[in-house]
């Protein structure tokens, strides 16, 4: 199967659909990403703070799948922001993954008190001009994060990572990356079995019309509406059943319904608030 690509600020394509590793724990992450590739992912989103890079390198290393078959993303935690932190870091996921450069390197959240998120910014510009990562982006970060970004570096993110689910849709985010040429990544894509998204009505009743199940439904919405999803399970089928999304399409009236399920409010959010996480 074919992913469809989206093309990066730094010319770059990115699979649309990939495979999250969010709380797959160190000893499983090598069973999970090997099952993924053999399902057909080629694009795995992971982070120094899941403490599981090892367990991907591992997955990745013996595949025998081509390096520049894959796309690899991994993220700089909270506390390496400050100084020269970030070079180190990156070093070190780099050892555990087993690369020589990520695809994709991520600021994980802004964490705003702390105000070391323009710096971190800067050496990731660094790391990339390195080759390290062949992109670079951030994640969690709102207009006003971002706009201090561009204005104190001149450097725009490729990506903004940010929970984006139907409930929880973020609208000046994503308003704020159509104007700048940044592309958005919905984590908790499926508002991670917090939020009762698949019983909702639209969800259901789409997935009833096209013979699909409901997180079939909320992922192909994701991609409808053009954004980067990568749904995490250590359960084969669903690793299956959430890349079997490429022989269905829902109708403009059917994604207009999904789109009026978040509540507008901000009362849709699963996870923190990046004002809050410090
Ligand atoms: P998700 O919305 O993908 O939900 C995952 C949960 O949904 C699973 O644990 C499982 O219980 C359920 N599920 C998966 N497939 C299903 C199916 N076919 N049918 C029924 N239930 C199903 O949540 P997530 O894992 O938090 O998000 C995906 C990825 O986003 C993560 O793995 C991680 O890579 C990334 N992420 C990033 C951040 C960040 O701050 N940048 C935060 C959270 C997650």
């Amino acid at each position: 199967m074919n992913v469809p690509t989206v093309t990066l600020n730094s010319g770059r394509e990115i699979p649309q659909l990939g495979f999250g590793v969010f709380l797959v724990p160190a000893d499983e992450a090598e069973k999970a990403v090997t099952e993924a590739l053999e399902v057909g992912y080629r694009h795995i989103d992971t982070a120094a703070i899941y403490k599981n890079e090892e367990g991907v390198g591992a997955a990745i290393a013996k595949s025998g799948i081509p390096r520049d078959e894959l796309f690899i993303t991994t993220k700089l935690w909270n506390d390496r922001q400050a100084g020269d932190e970030p070079h180190a870091a990156i070093r070190e996921s780099l050892d555990k993954l087993g690369l020589d450069h990520v695809d994709l390197y991520l600021t994980h959240w802004p964490t705003p008190e702390k105000d070391t998120y323009v710096n971190a910014w800067q050496k990731l510009i660094e790391i990339r001009d390195a080759g390290l990562s062949t992109s670079i982006g951030v994640s969690n970060h709102l207009p006003e994060h971002l706009d201090r970004l561009v204005k104190e570096t001149g450097v725009v993110p490729a990506i903004d990572q940010i929970e984006l689910h139907p409930a929880h849709q973020q609208a000046d985010v994503t308003a704020w990356a159509e104007a700048n040429g940044t592309k958005i990544e919905s984590w908790g894509p499926l508002g991670q079995g917090k939020y009762p998204l698949f019983e909702n009505p639209a969800v259901a009743g789409a997935a009833d019309a096209h013979g699909k199940s409901p997180a079939q439904v909320v992922i192909r919405w994701h991609l409808q509406r053009g954004f980067v999803v990568f749904p995490k399970s250590v359960r084969r089928e669903r690793m299956a059943q959430n890349f079997d999304v490429f022989d269905f399409e829902l109708s403009a009236d059917e994604v207009r319904a999904i789109d009026a399920i978040d509540p507008g409010d901000g009362s849709g959010r699963v996870g923190a608030h990046p004002l809050e996480l410090n």
